[in-house]
């Protein structure tokens, strides 16, 4: 989105001085009217975050691995050798491209299930018939139906995770890249860039039935498609991340509730700072984002002050909740397009101490769900919310909110002005610049 930059706005971080390709084009870009488009890095995968484009763009920036030598450039078409190549030990630059959608459980879910598992066997003794809803089903011991299914899943988490080192880019060459069955951890490190992915939603094979989850019990699974914990200077541009073929709705139920094998698309988590998530599609999902997972004093003393995440020019399409849900964090949340669909349930999560600012966006809306919906109040929280339109009309989403739900008042102030926005487009033009632009396969 080339268009999109500002001249003006460009200027060399620190570390792309390091990388000469980069820092010499923004130089050159910023010198003549024309030159922009000529000199960006014309390839994508040696692109950095615009300075000012959103709190990725604070303090030290972030390039990702667009200063690779040629010794760490790799080209991936298995999940095998992705992991290979991620895995050299070294932090300088690197960039992978990949190549074709790579699944990361190929071998499907028998292929972790350890030996002696059997699903039947499981559900026999847990049944609340028979198990009722006692939480010593934790202390059952390895051998039993649930010590087999927790041997089992740890095979999995451990086949389907890929952990990103520092100073990475991650690209999808072409309009077909990405993974499927794969849970990114984007954990305790600095400068990471996601782009050009479709991330096809991971399913957890062996689901945990907690009797105590609600008053009948709940079955909760892992793995989300991608998760920034306690990381720094992360970039996700461009990206589509969504259930594909195996949506909720196909879902099977046992004891009387859905048996989920889905967790977040993408959770911002336990301190991590400084993340621009622009251009991406979050679509067809239930539980889509956290920025925050707990309230607990714990990740209170570790979250505070931090989680500092932009949305800018994503489309969050038929989800049900958590687009995303806040905790703690200062989020700037400007020009996205929220289309909701069958189930939806509410957009923004006003939780802990949030700060969020939601202006300059767009929502289309099916009739009969009113747009106080949009937002949910979990904590009280002040946010600001200003020039959202809803269908097509400006609309005051706080008053909305609180005459809708007169129950769960919010209130308005974030306390703190977004700058780091490199162009705000009219909210009216939101939905057809957005549902142009954003997802895999639309960079160029
Ligand atoms: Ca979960
Ligand atoms: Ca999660």
């Amino acid at each position: 989105m080339i268009e999109n930059r500002s001249v003006n706005s460009l200027k060399c971080h620190a570390r792309a001085i390091a990388s000469l390709v980069g820092c010499t084009a923004l130089v050159l870009a910023a010198t003549g009217t024309t030159a922009e488009a000529r000199t960006r890095p014309h390839d994508l995968a040696r692109q950095v975050l615009p300075a000012g484009d959103g709190w990725g763009s604070a303090t030290t920036g972030t390039t990702g691995g667009a200063a690779a030598d040629a010794a760490h450039v790799h080209t991936v078409t298995t999940w095998a050798g992705f992991r290979a190549a991620l895995a050299d030990g070294s932090t300088a630059p690197r960039i992978i491209r990949v190549k074709g959608t790579i699944d990361a459980g190929a071998g499907g879910c028998e292929s972790f299930a350890a030996p002696g598992y059997d699903f039947d066997a499981y559900l026999r003794k847990y049944a609340p018939e028979n198990w009722g809803y006692s939480t010593d089903l934790n202390a059952e011991p390895d051998d039993s139906p649930e010590g087999l299914r927790r041997v089992s899943a740890a095979r999995q988490d451990t086949a389907v995770k890929a952990e990103i080192p520092a100073n990475t880019t991650l690209i999808g060459v072409g309009r077909n890249a990405g993974f499927k069955g794969a849970s990114l951890q984007i954990k305790g490190v600095d400068n990471v860039v996601v782009r050009n992915l479709t991330f096809e939603s991971p399913l957890d094979c062996f689901p945990q039935w907690d009797p105590t989850d609600t008053a009948v019990g709940n079955w909760n699974s892992e793995y989300d498609s991608a998760v920034v914990h306690g990381s720094t200077h992360v970039w996700l541009d461009h990206n589509t991340f969504t259930d594909g073929d195996h949506p909720d709705s196909s879902l099977p139920t046992y004891f009387g509730r859905i048996y989920e094998q889905h967790d977040g698309e993408l959770d911002i988590v336990r301190g991590a700072d400084y993340v621009t998530a622009s251009w991406n599609v979050f679509t067809d999902h239930d539980k889509t984002i956290l920025v925050g997972n707990s309230d607990s004093a714990e990740t209170a003393a570790v979250d505070r002050g931090h989680l500092k995440v932009t949305f800018h020019h994503n489309l969050f399409s038929n989800l049900v909740e958590r687009a995303p849900r806040v905790r703690f964090g200062q989020v700037d949340s400007y020009n996205n397009h929220f289309v909701a669909g069958e189930g939806f349930s509410y957009s923004y999560g006003i939780g802990m101490e949030s700060q969020l600012v939601a202006e300059h966006n767009a929502f289309t809306l099916p009739s009969g769900t009113g747009a106080g919906t949009v937002l949910k109040k979990w904590k009280e929280a002040p946010l600001t919310a200003a020039d959202n339109y809803v269908n097509g009309v400006a609309t005051d989403l706080i008053a909305v909110h609180n005459a809708e739900i007169p129950a769960e008042p919010l209130s308005s102030g974030a306390g703190w002005t977004p700058t780091l926005r490199p162009r705000v487009d009219r909210p009216r033009t939101v939905p057809g610049i957005v549902d142009h632009g954003a997802g895999a396969g639309k960079l160029r």
